[in-house]
This record gives structure tokens, C-alpha cells and sequence, in this order.
């Protein structure tokens, strides 16, 4: 009797909304979860069994080719997960799988190398050289190092292998991580600390979905309490495994060290600057079940864990947790949605929680702890006001008076300040004086950033780079060409020239290239070496430096120009979070923020000290209007070649809208930037009431339209960037 053929769904890591089905071959067993190699003209491609099939098909299938055997099963809540998240993000579920491959090698043997020991027989023949290799053998090493070892030539250790006294032992490349030490003594918590850390460890002992806000003022040693939720989970299952999302690469180092002091050992470190030997280790690790604490960015979340117990966003609030690139997601968003998926406990920890996390807090789906004081002496900043609307103005000057006093008297007092400006660069515009045009990119609608330290204009959203040209390419006039305002070099140059002899230092992604770069520029501050730190976002979050008091804000409303739904509460956040790195140690430390609109609420909120009061204000805002967190956002953005092919197919999309209530649609209009990499975009805003489901919405939408190949769709669900 015949069989039929056993079928398998296969998704493949490609831009497919669905897996597809092969043939299994008889006597080949591939259970759901195994990576198998499958064809896919004109390739093999290895993909994960998602499903068995019982109805055959009535087409001819291809078979798959391969089942790789070495390979860890890709675990079932791993496979929700990366279902659940393409529907909410509307993105199809390959391009979620893809990102759960990234680590193609983690598939492949697992790398050895093979090294030699002494076998324990004696050679027949024994010389003096033969007798010094013999000595040196007791650990496993190479044979070119034994040879070393013993000061002999290489010849010899080939010798006693081929006469059996040496003998070879595999070891792997990717040793395993060495396992954290819940039990290592702990600091001594403060009251409050300890009320929250207790509360934790119970959360964690639940064992099942559960989600807490830690929201505590900078300082207040939030990372110190959830270190004690994570020995919990340790302690309580040899198996569990912790995830700690950070927002930038460049916090992981204080955070693994202070890691490595609490337990022993430094975790498994996973994002985008590692390498691939690096990233290969970390994914089979995982899969294994024995990196037992990953710190990574927000693509870590992406890791098959065996078993998550726990997850920690730290920083909740960033925005860096929103991938703006291919698949757009909040890796916040999707965090809580792999912890009910893993039934697992989830901290969001912030000084400055996000309007959507506080609204869950306030309705009881988070629980909401709080941490209001800095531990010992340390006591939060005062945050000051200097209205730049009554300073006297200087051109090329960005020092107000009150901010220029503030720096004289902490230099005075062997202390350190921070200013911080949001802007990469020089200048952030060049202007013509002759004509007034402003440089752009030749395929994109921003501007160019002039650059000194490279002597290069930039365009900052493509990457797009140029010499400063000699004549204005509008009007031809020379030497016309002028950068206008300030960037972080053109600060440091009035540093320079207005407090002489100070060691000054800026950081920001142009200037601190690599992680070392940077831990060696922060390890520097934290001596006391630098004087001065002018900085981009990336000063403003994590870092303790124990000597620095003053922080300069030097454009305070420099964010809220934009004015998107978010304006307020990214520049409150932002600024409280930078004013958070003074006056962290013994010194008490100030802030002083340079503004010309005091009054602004988000501004004088700050400055009032009154978090509680801005964010009950910004929630009134969303409320009248129904915005996050009182109802959904979406975007859709269309790019087309031409402004006409871009317009035909904002109206062809516009035609097929579904009809669905509680449901508002804005647009198309030109996106802010409006043409990017040569291509011309549009955008349609859509708000909906919260009991719609949104993501399936704008999914259904997208279905009813054929476009052109050569035009793309992005849809971003609840969307951060409004360009
Ligand atoms: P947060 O994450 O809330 O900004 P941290 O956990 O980084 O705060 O703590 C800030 C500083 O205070 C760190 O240097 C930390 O080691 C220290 N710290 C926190 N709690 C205590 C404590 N109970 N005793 C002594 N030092 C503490």
C-alpha cells in the first residue's frame, strides 16, 4: 500500500506573509521547530518547520532537502511570538523569522578546535625533547603552543602523536558562559529599595505573566533593585533565563560591569556591533539554555530562549526601543508581548515612564513601584531656568550668562559639567548668504549637517556625504557658503575660547567611533580627567560620574521645534534624564536649561520639579484628541520613484479604505521628507479607538490595493517618527 506523502509547512526567512508546504521524505523526521533546507528558486533556503499538514495536497510539492540535524529546535513560544509580533506590527512573519536568524553560523557544527594532551602511554623511543613536550602536556593546548611550551620544534609533537603518547581532544570555539551567582551578597537596600525589590522577587516567584512599572527618580538605584528580581528567578529554577534590554550599545559596559560585580560574572552580550563569532556564541548559547542573563539592544529579544523567566526593559521610555528601519517595531511593546506569550514576569524601569506604560499602571495592568529618593547623601539636582528671550545676544555665542557663571564657579571648584546639544556636527544647516539657498542632499529633501572635525557635509538620515563646496552650487557665488547654528563642535570651539585651559571633550557618534573609543572617554570622565563634556543623547542616559555637578542644557527647545504628538514628552523625559547625571555622588549638583520658551509646559514643569503634574497634564492633551495612550496610531507610508507615480498611488489607496468605525484617516499629504533616497513619499495618519485592532485594519488595507512593484508600503503601528 502506498503512503501519501507527509507534508510540512515551512516559514522561510523572506518577505512572506505565510509558510509554504514541502514534501517530507520518507524516513526523514522534522518536528515542528526543525531548520530544514528548502527549495526556493532559484535558491536553498533554510527555513523552520512550522506545522505538519494532514490534508494532502493536490499539487506536486518539493521536497525538503535537508533537515540539519545539529541544528537546536526553534522552541514553540519562539514560534508564537514571531507570529503574534508580525500581526501586531503588520509585517510579514518571514521578515520576523529573519530576525531570529541573524546568526546564520549559530546553525552550522558547532566550531572546535583541536588541541593535544598526553594520552597517558609512554613512546617506545624516548628522547630529551620528547621528555620536555611530555612535562609541558597536562592541559589540553595546540600543538604549535606545546611545541613552544617545551622549546622544541613542532616535528616532535607530530612525533609522540603518531606514536600515540600525545593525543588530540576537541574543544569548542563558543565555550559556554559561566553561570551568575544569585547568592553573592547584595548592597544594603534602602527602605524603600527593599519594599520594591520584595515585591519583585514575589512577581518572579509567581511564575506566570506578570508586568511591574519601577519608576524611580535617577539615581535611586533602580538597576540595584531589579538585580535582586533577577537573583530571585536564578535561585528558584537552575533553568531560568534572563533577558535585560538596554537602549544604546554604549550603556552596556557600566551596566555589565556593575553584572559582573553583583554576580560574579559578565553576562552574554548581544547587538549589533558584535561580531559574528561573538553573535554565533551568544544565539547557540541561548538555544541551549545556558546563557542564563543576556544584556543586549533591543534585537535580543529576537533570541530563542528555552527558558525566559524574566525580562527587564530598562529605560522603558527610550526611543531607541523603536526600530525605524525594516521591520518597524517598539521593542517595549513586543517585550510585554513575549512575557504573556512565555508567561514570565516583565519590569519597565524609568525615571521618566512613557505615557502608554503609565497609563497601564494607572488602569492596574502594570504594577506601579516607586523609588522617590537617591540612596545615602546623593540628592536629586535643581533644575533652573535661564529665559535666553533676556540674554544678551552674541553672535556665534551659545553660552548664555547664567549658564557661562555656572561653568566658572564648578571649574572653580574642581568640579565637572556637562553640556548637552542635541546636534551631531558644526552646523546643522548651510546657508548662502548671497542667495539664501540651503544645502540638501541631491536625493533627499533635509539638510546637510557641516561637519569640522571631517571637513564633510552630511546629509544625517541617509549618510550621504560631500566636501564643502567652494562656491554655492545655486547661485555660484564664492565663498558665500556659511553653517548656521550650533552644533557640539561649534560649542566646543566657545568652550575653547571662553574658559581657557579647561579639558574639554565631545562625544557624540561622530566622534567616539567604536565602544572602546567610548569606554575609554567615559572611564576618563569618571576619573576626573575631562572638565568639560559636551555631548549628544548619548551623555544624557545611564552614566554616573561622580564629580560632575553642573549639566548645561543649551538648547532646551530644540526638540519641541518639531512639534509631533510626542514633542513634550520626549523633551521632558530627555532633559530630566540628562539632568539626571549631576549630583549623583556626595556633591550636590544643579541644572540650568537655556530655553526661550520658559513657560512651555513641558519646560516649566521641569523646572518646577513636577513630573507627576506634566505627565497629568500630557495625558489631558491625548485625552480630548484620543491619542496614545487613549486610542491607536497608525502610519502608512508610500515611496514611489516619481512625485506623479507617488500621487497616483496615494489616490489609489485613499479609493480602497476600508469602512470601519471608530476609525480616522489623515492624509495622503507629503511626508515632512517628502523625498528620500530619490524616492518621493506619502503618508496617511490613521487614529482609532482602542477596542479596534488597528494592526489588522491597516493589514486589510494594504491587502485591498495592487501596486506597482516599484512602489513600497510601510506600515508603522503606533509610529514614533511622523517624517
Ligand atoms: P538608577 O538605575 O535608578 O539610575 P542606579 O541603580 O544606577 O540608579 O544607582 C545609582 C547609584 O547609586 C549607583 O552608583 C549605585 O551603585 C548606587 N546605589 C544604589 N543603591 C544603593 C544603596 N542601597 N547603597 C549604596 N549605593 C547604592
Amino acid at each position: 500500500m502506498l503512503f501519501p506523502p507527509r507534508i510540512v509547512s515551512v516559514l522561510l526567512p523572506q518577505p512572506l506573509p505565510e509558510p509554504f508546504d514541502y514534501e517530507l521524505p520518507e524516513g526523514v523526521e522534522a518536528p515542528p521547530g526543525s531548520f530544514v533546507v528548502g527549495p526556493l528558486v532559484p535558491r536553498e533556503v533554510i527555513g523552520v518547520v512550522w506545522g505538519e499538514r494532514t490534508v494532502p495536497s493536490n499539487r506536486k510539492l518539493k521536497p525538503v532537502l535537508e533537515v540539519i540535524a545539529q541544528a537546536p529546535l526553534l522552541p514553540a513560544n519562539m514560534r508564537t511570538f514571531i507570529e503574534r509580533a508580525a500581526k501586531y506590527v503588520c509585517a510579514p512573519v518571514g521578515n520576523l523569522l529573519a530576525m531570529a536568524m541573524r546568526s546564520r553560523e549559530a546553525l552550522d557544527e558547532p566550531p572546535v578546535e583541536l588541541l593535544v594532551v598526553a594520552s597517558g602511554q609512554t613512546p617506545e623511543r624516548m628522547t630529551p625533547a620528547r621528555e620536555k613536550v611530555l612535562a609541558e602536556a597536562g592541559a589540553p593546548l595546540s600543538g604549535a603552543d606545546l611545541a613552544r611550551a617545551a622549546g622544541v620544534s613542532s616535528g616532535v609533537v607530530k612525533g609522540l602523536l603518531d606514536a600515540g603518547a600525545l593525543t588530540h581532544v576537541e574543544r569548542s570555539l563558543d565555550p559556554p558562559f559561566p553561570l551568575p551567582d544569585p547568592e553573592r551578597p547584595p548592597r544594603d537596600l534602602t527602605g524603600e529599595q527593599k519594599e520594591a525589590a520584595g515585591y519583585l522577587r514575589d512577581m518572579v516567584r509567581d511564575n506566570t505573566y506578570r508586568a511591574a512599572l519601577l519608576d524611580g527618580v535617577t539615581g535611586s538605584g533602580k538597576t540595584e533593585v531589579y538585580f535582586e528580581a533577577i537573583a530571585e528567578a536564578l535561585r528558584r529554577d537552575p533553568d531560568a533565563q534572563v533577558l535585560v534590554l538596554l537602549p544604546e550599545i554604549a550603556l552596556t559596559q557600566a551596566v555589565t560591569s556593575r553584572f559582573e560585580d553583583r554576580f560574579g560574572v559578565v553576562p552574554a552580550e548581544w547587538h549589533s556591533a558584535a561580531g559574528s563569532a561573538a553573535r554565533r556564541r551568544v544565539w547557540r548559547e541561548v538555544a541551549a539554555g545556558r546563557a542564563r542573563i543576556v544584556v543586549g539592544a533591543r534585537s535580543a529579544l529576537f533570541l530563542p530562549y528555552r527558558k525566559l523567566r524574566l525580562i527587564i526593559v530598562d529605560e522603558e521610555h527610550d526611543q531607541s526601543y523603536k526600530q525605524e528601519e525594516g521591520v518597524i517595531y517598539h521593542a517595549r511593546d513586543l517585550a510585554v508581548l513575549r512575557a504573556s506569550i512565555e508567561q514570565c514576569a516583565i519590569i519597565l524601569a524609568s525615571a521618566t515612564p512613557s505615557l502608554e506604560t503609565m497609563a497601564n499602571a494607572q488602569q492596574g495592568k502594570y504594577s506601579h513601584l516607586k523609588l522617590s529618593a537617591r540612596p545615602g547623601v546623593a540628592q536629586l539636582p535643581s533644575i533652573a531656568r535661564a529665559d535666553m528671550r533676556h540674554a544678551p545676544t552674541d553672535t556665534n555665542r551659545w553660552i548664555g550668562p547664567d549658564l557661562a557663571a555656572a561653568i566658572t564657579q564648578t571649574l572653580a571648584a574642581k568640579e565637572q559639567a556637562l553640556l548637552f546639544l542635541n546636534r551631531r556636527g558644526y552646523a546643522p544647516l548651510v546657508l548662502c548668504r548671497a542667495c539664501g539657498e540651503r544645502l540638501k542632499a541631491p536625493d533627499s529633501d533635509s539638510w546637510l549637517v557641516e561637519h569640522r572635525y571631517s571637513g564633510k557635509l552630511v546629509c544625517h538620515l541617509t549618510g550621504y556625504t560631500m566636501d564643502k563646496p567652494l562656491v554655492c552650487p545655486h547661485c555660484g557665488a564664492k565663498g558665500s557658503l556659511t553653517g548656521v547654528g550650533p552644533g557640539v563642535e561649534r560649542l566646543a570651539e566657545e568652550v575653547h575660547t571662553r574658559f581657557h585651559g579647561a579639558r574639554v571633550e565631545v562625544l557624540s557618534s561622530d566622534t567616539v567611533t567604536s565602544p572602546d573609543a567610548l569606554r575609554e572617554l567615559i572611564t576618563r570622565m569618571e576619573n576626573g580627567a575631562i572638565d568639560i563634556l559636551i555631548g549628544t543623547q548619548i551623555v544624557a542616559k545611564g552614566h554616573n560620574f561622580p564629580t560632575l555637578t553642573l549639566v548645561g542644557v543649551v538648547d532646551a527647545d530644540a526638540g519641541l521645534r518639531g512639534g509631533d504628538l510626542r514633542a513634550g514628552e520626549r523633551t521632558f523625559q530627555l532633559l530630566l534624564q540628562v539632568a539626571g547625571r549631576a549630583g549623583r555622588a556626595d556633591k550636590p549638583g544643579r541644572a540650568i536649561i537655556q530655553t526661550y520658551a520658559p513657560d512651555s509646559p513641558a519646560i516649566a514643569l521641569l523646572a518646577a520639579g513636577d513630573r507627576d503634574a506634566f505627565i497629568a497634564y500630557e495625558m489631558d492633551q491625548r485625552r480630548l484628541v484620543g491619542f496614545p495612550p487613549y486610542g491607536r496610531l497608525g502610519a502608512i507610508i508610500l515611496s514611489a520613484p516619481s512625485a506623479e507615480q507617488a500621487n497616483e498611488c496615494a489616490a489609489a489607496f485613499s479609493a480602497a479604505q476600508p469602512n470601519a468605525s471608530g476609525v480616522e484617516v489623515w492624509g495622503p499629504a507629503p511626508a515632512p521628507i517628502t523625498v528620500l533616497r530619490g524616492r518621493h513619499r506619502r503618508r496617511f495618519l490613521v487614529r482609532s479607538d482602542r477596542n479596534v485592532d488597528l494592526s489588522a485594519f491597516l493589514a486589510a488595507w494594504k491587502e485591498r490595493v495592487k501596486l506597482p512593484s516599484n512602489v513600497r508600503v510601510a506600515l508603522d503601528v503606533e509610529p514614533y517618527s511622523f517624517m
